[in-house]
């Protein structure tokens, strides 16, 4: 009888831990992923990363398909509807073994306790495999043993035990026997979608690996000068691949120290840069397990609860749709509604705005980031929203709000990516793009600031000073 791997947000068969166990068992390996649309609506997830999820569970039946391993794509409602179909695949497949990598939001680790008791009654053994972090969450604890509330004595041990565990990416599989569907099963066939084509995102795992190589090449050396400025598109933009997980961190990690003369800490300060920036997405995620109130909508510091945010729908609606008239956070959220993604520096400018100058509650933001960026992630986002809005471990402190003319000024000083963006402005002279006066936002069409800097700055200190003096 065949063992049945289940993919998830691993899209891939390279460095697939749960993929490359199943396959070592000397039986046919048979492999089902699901597209549970009721349960990504309620979870917030756009079209256009739906449409890429569809497309990289495409890719990854071919290149099963290259191994003579069946990839069935089955389209339920939610998550029960995956934990039954599990269940009747098991048994219609005569399958003893279920093989899948962990994922660690509360109602995926609800349904994966319940799939477990399922199995269990079903006599069917269980592996599950962590792949999401180089070290698995839980795993990586203070002298007292509790999680770690503030990143860098996290990053500290986790640098303790990272090297260890940074072994080789494990291969892919290899090709296997065809499979023989037993007699009393019609062959399924799966509908492998047909999703459009992103025009700017692949869904392909040898694309990612590929990306991955030429950002090492290319631009890893130079990264801890050039990765806040949004205008040089100098990150490797692996945030896409990574959240489908047609890439590991482990394949990321691996290829970075291997250029970095084998130094995980240390070493070329692009790379070590870089590597931080993973341990960051390590931290977020560990923080998710330890704290699991954050997939519930709660602040990571209680005590921020009590913040008064303003209700302003039209002033949420003008952020979401880049018309609050400060150029540098407009060009944001264009860049987010036509890639899909936003540079991390306009990320934490575009968030501070909301939550500072406009006084929105950062959940609005999240979702609304959620919706709309294809590498939309609960720990990242969450963490990035609750670092922006000083709600968070090891948040920007409340009375530090970004000045987002000076960030313009710094990190946009030649007002091209503004240009990029916001191209009603690009006729203005460079330096005027950041701040046009009155006369120039008309001549443009440009609307005038939704709120004046000074104002909305003190407005956010009177709200936040209800949390006491900063010590
Ligand atoms: P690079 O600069 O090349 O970094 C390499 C990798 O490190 C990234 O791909 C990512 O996996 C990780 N990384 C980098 N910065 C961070 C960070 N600050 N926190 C956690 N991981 C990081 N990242 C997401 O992956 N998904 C999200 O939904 C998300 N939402 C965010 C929301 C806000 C408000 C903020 C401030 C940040 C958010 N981030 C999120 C983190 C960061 O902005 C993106 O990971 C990064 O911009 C992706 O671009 P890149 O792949 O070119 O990154």
């Amino acid at each position: 009888e065949p063992v049945l791997m289940w993919f998830r947000t691993d899209l891939r068969i390279h460095d697939n831990p749960a993929l490359h166990a199943a396959a070592q068992q000397g039986r046919p390996v048979v492999a089902i992923v699901f597209e549970t649309h009721h349960q990504w609506a309620r979870h917030g997830i756009g079209p256009r990363k739906i449409n890429l999820m569809r497309a990289a569970m495409a890719s990854l039946h071919d290149s099963l398909a290259a191994r003579n391993i069946p990839l069935l794509i089955e389209t339920v409602a939610d998550f029960e509807a995956s934990r039954q179909r599990i269940a009747h695949w098991l048994q219609a497949l005569g399958a003893r073994q279920l093989f899948f990598n962990n994922e660690y939001e509360v109602n995926e680790r609800r349904r994966d306790i319940m799939v477990c008791r399922d199995a269990a009654a079903q006599g069917v053994d269980v592996q599950r495999f962590h792949d999401q972090c180089l070290l698995a969450p839980g795993s990586v604890n203070n002298k007292a043993g509790l999680p770690f509330r503030v990143y860098t004595p996290f990053r500290k041990a986790w640098m303790a035990d990272a090297g260890p565990a940074l072994t080789a990416p494990l291969p892919a599989p290899a090709v296997q026997a065809p499979f023989e569907w037993p007699d009393h099963l019609l062959m399924p066939v799966s509908s492998v979608a047909e999703p459009n084509v992103d025009p700017l995102w692949s869904a392909s795992e040898d694309d990612a690996h590929q990306q991955l190589q030429e950002f090492i090449d290319e631009r890893a050396r130079q990264y801890h000068q050039e990765r806040d400025f949004p205008g040089l598109d100098s990150t490797s933009r692996l945030s896409v691949p990574l959240s489908l997980g047609l890439l590991s961190p482990r394949q990321c990690l691996y290829a970075a120290v291997r250029f970095n003369d084998g130094r995980l800490d240390g070493g070329r300060s692009g790379f070590q840069t870089w590597i931080n920036e993973l341990v960051w997405r390590e931290f977020y995620r560990h923080l998710l397990v330890a704290f699991p109130e954050l997939c519930k909508h709660r602040a990571f510091k209680p005590e921020t609860e009590v913040i008064r945010w303003r209700h302003a729908p039209d002033e949420f609606a003008a952020w979401c749709e880049g018309r609050t008239g400060y150029p540098i956070v407009d060009a944001a959220q264009q860049q987010l509604l036509q890639e899909g993604w936003m540079h991390n520096r306009l990320r934490m400018i575009s968030a501070m705005f909301l939550t500072k100058h406009l006084l929105i509650d950062w959940r609005q933001g999240e979702a609304f980031f959620n919706q709309y960026l294809l590498d939309a992630d609960l720990a990242s986002n969450n963490g990035g929203w609750q670092w922006s809005a000083s709600t968070g471990a090891d948040g920007a402190p409340w009375f530090r709000i970004f000045n987002p003319l000076l960030q313009s000024r710094k990190f946009d000083a030649t007002g091209e990516f503004i240009a990029r963006f916001v191209p009603a402005l690009a006729s203005l002279p460079p330096d005027s793009r950041h701040e046009p006066d009155g006369l120039q936002r008309r001549r443009c069409g440009y609307p005038t600031a939704i709120v004046e800097h000074s104002f909305g700055r003190q407005r956010a200190l009177d709200a936040f000073g209800v949390l006491g003096k900063p010590v």
